[in-house]
Formats: structure tokens, sequence, C-alpha cells
């Protein structure tokens, strides 16, 4: 059994996968071919948003809006402590100074009375400068959209989301990457929609920030590459990927993201008596980048974790470290800060195989090696 099953879906859609690659190796247009813009509409009809610009990768995503919006070296970023490194380093890349903020026990999303907490300190201490939120839509669910935004919109800050796990999730109809003033994803092949390498994507209303990040991703170019009006990066998406991408879109669109979310709703059936299964708020869609449980005590995740490993269940542990705990951020400003929600949940839970194409009897097993272990020691 495999925790991301991405064989199995090259299976279902190889045969549309093949001839788009092919077409590509046909033309020979391996950057910036016609199936990138083609990419970018289609997937900013998706979301809902007026612009998409494709990148290299989900931290590049970041790192071109960090560039975008000027932010820099005495600026305070607020981002959860409870993600994937990418979106705390982004900040620091950038010379910014990332501030930590505990989760909501339930969602494991940032949280809104966490993150005022955190401004309110931040003002007056005043030696940073609050400037943007990176609200990450962890495993799949959208952030606390309307209580962040409040946030945001009280304290004059950017809104930014980070989207790389949460792209197809939706708020009372609002697709994911459209939440924020501006929002990223990522293709990497294990996100819920991946491509066969790496990629990224920016959405955005604005055509003046459309227009300079399309120049920030190819070397600052003004009228043509070899016209250079500012310091940018090489960051494009390849063609090729571009290519496959439009195919798994409509895979994604079609099927995949209901697949997704009929597999979570077998494994809450199997496992809501026993252990925490995953809390979607009213109105708000998953896509289920994760699916995750928590188990009462870290001993317990452990063991369990053990168990399903010797009966052939792979699983992962999404984060046993957060960005507070990480070395990198030892005199970080905010590591002095509480975080009890995100210490919590790192110790307790564990995430279980997900992806569009695992099957019921592979859940039942699972579940029924879960259960076993339940009944026996836990
Ligand atoms: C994967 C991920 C990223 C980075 O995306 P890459 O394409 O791997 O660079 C950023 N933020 C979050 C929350 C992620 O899960």
């Amino acid at each position: 059994m495999q925790f991301i099953d991405l064989q199995r879906q090259y299976v279902q859609l190889k045969d549309n996968i093949d001839r788009a690659i092919h077409n590509v190796l046909d033309k020979s247009n391996f950057i910036m071919g016609e199936e990138v813009k083609e990419l970018e509409k289609k997937l900013a009809e998706y979301v809902g948003v007026k612009h998409c610009v494709t990148c290299a990768n989900g931290t590049d995503a970041l790192s071109l809006v960090m560039m975008a919006y000027d932010i820099k070296k005495g600026d305070a970023v607020f981002v959860p402590t409870f993600t994937f490194y990418a979106s705390a380093e982004v900040v620091s890349l950038a010379g910014a100074t990332p501030i930590f903020i505990d989760i909501d026990k339930q969602t494991f999303n940032i949280s809104s009375v966490d993150l005022e907490k955190a401004i309110i300190e931040v003002n007056k201490k005043g030696k940073l400068k609050p400037k943007a939120i990176i609200a990450v839509d962890l495993f799949g669910l959208p952030f606390e959209f309307n209580e962040i935004k409040n946030i945001a919109e009280k304290y004059n800050l950017l809104l930014i989301e980070d989207g790389a796990q949460g792209f197809g999730g939706t708020v009372q109809g609002q697709n994911s990457c459209s939440l924020g003033d501006i929002a990223t994803t990522s293709f990497f092949p294990a996100k819920p929609l991946g491509c066969y390498g790496d990629g990224g994507a920016v959405f955005t209303n604005e055509d003046k920030v459309c227009d300079y990040l399309n120049s920030l991703k190819i070397h600052g170019k003004g009228e043509n590459k070899y016209d250079n009006v500012r310091v940018g990066i090489n960051s494009r998406i390849d063609t090729l990927q571009a290519a496959i991408l439009i195919e798994k879109l409509r895979a994604f669109e079609e099927i995949e993201l209901e697949l997704r979310n009929k597999a979570a709703e077998s494994y809450n059936f199997l496992l809501k008596e026993i252990v925490q299964t995953p809390y979607i708020p009213e109105g708000y869609i998953s896509s289920y980048a994760q699916y995750s449980i928590l188990l009462k005590e870290e001993e317990q995740r452990n063991l369990l974790q053990d168990k399903l490993k010797e009966n052939n269940v792979p699983t992962m542990i999404y984060y046993k470290k957060c960005m507070h705990e990480q070395t990198v951020y030892r005199n970080n400003p905010s590591i002095y800060r509480k975080f009890e929600n995100a210490e919590y949940v790192s110790k307790r839970i564990l995430n279980l195989p997900m992806h569009p194409y695992i099957q019921g009897m592979e859940i039942e097993q699972i579940c029924n090696v879960i259960r076993g272990v339940y009944n026996e020691v836990i």
C-alpha cells in the first residue's frame, strides 16, 4: 500500500497524459509554451480570480509575493507555527521576521485569537512593522476565512493565503486560493493537484500585481527577457508540467475531489468512535491533502504507527516539529510565546494514506488494524 498512490492515478489518466506529453515533445516548446497560458486561464477560472501566474514551485510562489509587496527587513509576517517550513522560510529569506502563531485546536489552522494577541504584542514592542499574515490551508481545509480577514482589515495587514495544500477546498462556496488579498499554491506531486515534478502558482485579482509577478518570475523583465527593469528570479513552470496539469485539473474537477471526500467519509464512519477525526466547520469543504487522526497521547500515536507499519500501512507525522521548535528559529523573537495547541497536536497527530484512488477495502483494512490496536492496548 502507498501513502499517496501516484502510480494508480497515472494508470487511470495514462492515455490523456501521454498524449499531452507527446504533444509538447512534438512541438518542443519546452519553456513558456502555449500550454502555460492555457493552464493559467483554466486555473484562474476554476479558482474564481482574475489572474493566475504560474511559477517553478509553491515556495517560489510565496517568495514572488514577498517581492511583489516589498516585504523586507524590519517587517513582521504572522505565520502559523504548525505548517511546512516553506511558509516561514520565505519570510526569513526576504529578510523579514516571521512571528509564529498558535493553531486552533480543532481545525489545526492559524488561531484568530492568538493572531490578534501577537499583532498587539508586536505593535506594543514597536521594533517590527506588522505587514502581512500568511494563512495556511492545512491538510486541505481552508483557514478561518471570516475571522482572519476581519483581523487583516482591522490592522491593515496584507492577507496571503498559502494554499499549497488547499487547492479545491471551499468556504461558503468560495474557492481556496481566492481567500486572501493574494494566494499561492503548489503542484508538488503529493499535493491535491500535483504535477510530475515541481510547479506552483500565484493568484491575484490585481492587474498591476499580475504584471509585476510576470516580470519578477522572468529575471525582472521589461519589454522582454533581455530588457531588465528590476531584480527578479528565474521561476517558470515547464511546458511539460503545464500540459500534465491541464489533464490532471480536468480529472480533479470531474472526479478526484469527490473521491477524496468519499475516502474521508469512509474513514470518518469507521473511526469516529475511537479516535478524533478531522473537524470540518459548517460551510467548509476540504480537499483532503491529508487525512489526519488525533490520538489521546503521544505514546499511543507512536505505538499505532508502529503497528500500522507492521501491517504494511504507511503513515506520516505532519508535523512532528513546529516552526518555533526548529533549530533555524532558535533566535526568533516569537519563540517565547505559548504554542499549547500546536505542541499538543504535533505530539498526537497521525496522517493516514489518502489519495483519490484508495479503495474502500484498503480503508477498511487500515481501520481494522487501528481498531484492533485500540481494543488491545490503547
Ligand atoms: C508544499 C508546501 C509549500 C511549498 O511548495 P513547494 O512546491 O514544495 O515549494 C508551501 N507551503 C505549504 C503549506 C506546503 O505544504
